[in-house]
């Protein structure tokens, strides 16, 4: 979707809705990552069903192929251009406030609205629309003003285009994390906990804790150290770090007690790595040291970001600090990059793309450190990707406070992509801290500090692995990774010894022993996304062999229980 096709198909709405209901006010229309909105304030509530009405208003604009026309007007003339649109009145007081002098306007037929850009030339390039969903959303974002009415959309240049996003739209709710969760028990929230904190039900556990197991070892290949750190800290600490400065919206609210000590719940885990790294004095030959920890942050993300389990407000990143010389930088961010797409690949995520994440010059409060030495990092990464070939995006602005970095997005099963991977590069933290080691020469100096995450967090991976597999885990993550369904209860002693002997080769196993039909006892199994189903009836019995189905219907046959154990062994090891 180009964004061009996006914020001009806005535009229209605006103008259909206006021209439908006159009397609305109309707010902003952004192009967003998914398509676009625009909000308004109707005098009579709207449903979806007018979403259609709109749509066909909206067609019959871009039929009669409107030019888009920029032009800029002294403030004076677009207040009164826009002397019944408060919300437009307000954005041009906005305007006077910053000193401007002029408001630029983009005109499309009857239709005027206060905007930068850019447009298309001609509403023809235009090839299909369709408005998705109303939702409600505070002017400004801003919980004491206005509730306005949010239109979302999604605009392409071709019918093609817009086919088949509606069709992976389909698709990705049938994947959707929330619904699948509820039909297999994965987690749950709860208002008396809090919003945004993920309670994790025994099934999910259980694939958490194979990723983890698989993750620890990896890590151990590596040479990384594993570290546990304290979940609060004072609040000095958070200041030296700079947390406070330029992070402190995303905290929760600090606690005191009653000696007037402040401490915070921790955002991050570098804090406490730093601390462990200065507990003795280091030197340049115990370069690098590479600290890991799946360690839980809490943040207090806004309520319009939270999503799920994807974006949630206490989360464990599987975390790592490298401390580092500086000519150990580049080695470090290579290696740190082969292991995130060795860990990714495991999980069918073989496209990647990559971005590189900069600071914003402009913006001098969002950052710590000199300019010259965001440049000199920002070209450590970029000659890292530019060696490796590929091809990268740079998103200014986009960089944690501390430094710029290197960010992996992965396309999933159906196209879409998701974030895990981020491997920053600091030059602070370790001069704020005052860390140090002895060089060759005996002198002390700052070393360098990469932070990273593979996978992001257990909780928002997991979220995208729920719907990258439609809820069936590979064989190795499945919560039961076999289930064996007696005919009738005669069978049943044989199947509690096949069960145990599962079990012993540790493969997750149960039985069902309910006194139900066998075609509903698979049909249940199945609806579980149970890799493989064992069936047991009298004639099974009699040859001491167990008949094997795996998930989605495919039948492998009579087996005795050494065959099954290797045959599931033999996807649980090689992670299939
Ligand atoms: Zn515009
Ligand atoms: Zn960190």
């Amino acid at each position: 979707m180009s964004h061009k096709i996006k914020h001009s198909t806005a535009h229209l709405v605006a103008a259909a809705v206006l021209k439908l209901y006159p009397k609305t006010k109309f707010a902003i229309g952004p192009a967003i990552e998914d398509g676009f909105y625009y909000d308004f304030d109707f005098k009579k509530k709207i449903s979806e069903e007018d979403l259609v009405k709109i749509e066909r208003e909206v067609e019959k604009l871009i039929k009669t192929n409107l030019v888009f026309k920029k032009k800029a007007v002294s403030l004076k003339e677009a207040r009164s251009i826009f002397k019944d649109q408060p919300f437009k009145l307000e954005l041009i007081k906005q305007l006077e406030k910053e000193g401007k002098k002029k408001a630029l306007l983009y005109q499309s037929g009857d239709f005027v609205d206060l905007c930068k850009g850019p447009h298309v030339e001609k509403s023809n390039q235009i090839g299909a629309l369709k408005l998705l969903s109303l939702a409600g959303a505070y002017w400004q974002g801003d919980e004491k003003k206005p509730m306005l009415t949010r239109i979302y959309g999604v605009a392409f240049k071709t019918k093609a285009e817009l086919k088949k996003y509606l069709q992976q739209l389909e698709e990705a709710k049938k994947r959707d994390h929330r619904k699948l969760s509820k039909d297999l028990d994965l987690f749950s929230q709860n208002s008396q906990l809090g919003p945004g904190l993920i309670l994790w039900h025994p099934k999910l556990a259980f694939v958490r804790e194979e990723i983890e197991l698989w993750w620890r070892q990896e890590h151990r290949k590596r040479g990384y150290q594993y570290v546990y750190t304290p979940h609060i800290g004072r609040k000095e600490l958070w200041d030296t770090s700079g947390h406070t400065g330029f992070y402190q919206d995303l905290m929760y609210p600090p606690m005191k007690n009653k000696r007037g000590d402040t401490y915070f719940l921790k955002p991050m885990n570098c804090n406490g790595h730093v601390l462990i790294y200065q507990s003795s004095p280091r030197s340049y030959r115990d370069l690098p040291i590479r600290y890991c920890e799946l360690g839980t942050v809490y943040r207090y993300e806004p309520e319009g970001v939270r999503h799920g389990i994807l974006r949630p407000r206490c989360f464990t990143q599987d975390d790592a600090h490298i401390i580092c010389r500086q000519d150990q930088v580049v080695e470090e961010i290579e290696a740190a990059l082969d292991f995130a797409l060795e860990m990714n690949a495991v999980f069918g995520f073989k496209n990647l793309r990559y971005e590189l994440s900069l600071n914003d010059p402009k913006d001098k409060k969002k950052y710590v450190g000199q300019q010259h030495q965001w440049q000199f990092a920002q070209e450590t990464l970029r000659k890292i990707l530019k060696k490796r070939g590929v091809e990268f995006k740079e998103s200014i602005g986009e960089a944690k406070f501390y430094g710029p970095s290197i960010d992996l997005k992965a396309e999933d099963a159906i196209g879409r992509l998701w974030q895990g991977t981020t491997i920053q590069f600091d030059f602070n933290l370790p001069g704020r801290f005052k860390m140090s080691y002895v060089n060759q020469k005996g002198k002390k100096e700052t070393p360098f500090m990469i932070h990273r995450t593979l996978l992001g967090s257990m909780e928002r991976f997991v979220g995208i692995l729920i719907e990258q597999y439609t809820g069936a885990f590979p064989t190795w993550l499945s919560p039961v990774q076999a289930i064996i369904l007696p005919i009738t209860d005669d069978q049943l002693a044989f199947a509690q010894k096949t069960e145990s002997q599962l079990k012993e080769a540790k493969i997750r196993t149960e039985i069902n022993g309910d006194s139900e039909p066998i075609g509903a006892k698979i049909r249940k199994a199945e609806k579980e996304k149970i890799p493989f189903i064992l069936v047991v009836g009298q004639k099974e019995v009699e040859i001491n062999q167990v008949n094997l189905r795996k998930r989605g219907g495919q039948q492998e046959g009579a087996k005795d229980n050494q065959e099954i154990i290797k045959l599931i062994r033999k996807e649980i090891d090689n992670k299939l």
